[in-house]
């Protein structure tokens, strides 16, 4: 019977969505194939994650409670996670690929020997585990069988759907053995980047402006069409690279992996490095005045136009929507 367990990433008691949905994930694995779903938490104070985690499908909740976790460093969070997988032996741990879950992913991998596989947005077990994942910026997917375990998952935020489908949540401590373990590097502290006023990879609405909005003052246009939905706004490359906006706005191969309900894309080409970091949304829309933009073939809504049009009038509208 195959035990998955999922590490819960939490900031300051805020669970990352993509923790919910790996439990929903592994819930439904386990409703089909059988075996347990296991949540494991770290974290200085326990808070209420335990019941959500139970309410999203965690039969087992372990909270490995401890001062330590209160600011992330690899080598501590590494090693309690590795630590868990050697006394709970699950087949597999998941892990979701945000910028901690990307760093710790491997440090655990590293420590038990065992496989890595990362930005996973499939897993299926039939006697075997195949993972599936993307490569070549998107443009292909392999099917992975990993041997051996347990093995570590990272799980590409929004690659599976939330479902409040409760498993047992029985709640155990959990004693992340962290004596005698000393970080080669400790975090002085943590900065708050320019990232907007909605987390990029958690958003369901994301809006993101390209080179067509011509300068750093136009992208006011595309934060303003965002907030007005309640949205993140985005970037292309190029519009970072010119300085127009912080490198945390940035979508792509080299900035952030989005998934969100709807993309809006405003005089962004379409290149193939922007699309690995957007092409999983689930709705595309996009607004480009030029009718053969790349963009267009991935979009499910196309608007051959103006942005400097289309983007105002779009906000005038959802605003009058929403009253
Ligand atoms: C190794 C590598 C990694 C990369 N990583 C990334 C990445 O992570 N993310 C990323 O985005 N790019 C990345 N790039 C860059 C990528 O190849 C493109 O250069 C970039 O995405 C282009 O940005 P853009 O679409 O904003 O600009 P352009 O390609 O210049 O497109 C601008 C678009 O705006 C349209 N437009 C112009 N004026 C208007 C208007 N008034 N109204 C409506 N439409 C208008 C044009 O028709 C055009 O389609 C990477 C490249 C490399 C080599």
């Amino acid at each position: 019977m195959p035990n998955i367990a999922v590490f819960i990433e939490q900031r300051d008691g805020a669970v990352k969505k993509v923790a919910w949905q790996m439990l929903s994930e592994a819930r439904r694995l386990a409703d089909a194939g059988g075996g347990e779903v296991w949540a494991i938490h770290l974290a200085p104070a326990a808070g209420d994650v335990a019941a959500k985690a139970g309410a999203h499908g965690a039969d087992k909740v372990f909270n490995a409670m401890d001062d330590a976790f209160t600011t992330y460093n690899s080598e501590l969070w590494g090693t309690a996670l590795a630590n868990f997988c050697r006394e709970k032996s699950p087949d597999v741990l998941l892990v979701g690929s945000t910028a901690l879950g990307k760093d710790v992913a491997p440090k655990v991998a590293g420590k038990l020997g065992c496989a890595c596989i990362s930005d996973a947005v499939g897993l299926t077990h039939d006697g075997d585990w195949t993972v599936r994942r993307p490569v070549y910026a998107g443009k292909c997917f392999v099917e992975l069988t990993p041997t051996g375990g347990p093995f570590v998952v990272g799980v590409r935020p929004n690659a599976f759907v939330i479902e409040e489908k409760a498993g047992a949540g029985a709640v155990e401590d959990f004693a992340a053995s962290l004596d005698g373990v000393e970080p080669k590097a400790t975090v002085a502290r943590v900065e708050a980047g320019d990232g907007g006023k909605v987390e990029l990879t958690e958003a369901e609405v994301v809006v993101s402006g390209g080179r067509g909005i011509k300068g750093p003052e136009n992208y006011e246009l595309i934060e303003k069409l965002a907030e007005t939905l309640g949205a993140a706004a985005g970037a292309s490359r190029a519009v970072v690279d010119a300085g127009w906006v912080d490198y945390s706005h940035q979508v792509g191969q080299t900035g952030k992996t989005v998934g969100p309900n709807l993309y809006i894309a405003c005089g962004i080409s379409g290149a193939i490095q922007h699309l690995a970091g957007m092409s999983s949304s689930k709705c595309i829309v996009a607004i480009n005045k030029d009718a053969n933009a790349p963009i267009f073939k991935i979009a499910d809504y196309g608007i051959v136009g103006d942005l400097f049009d289309v983007v105002p009038a779009l906000t005038d509208e959802v605003g009058k929507l929403k009253g």
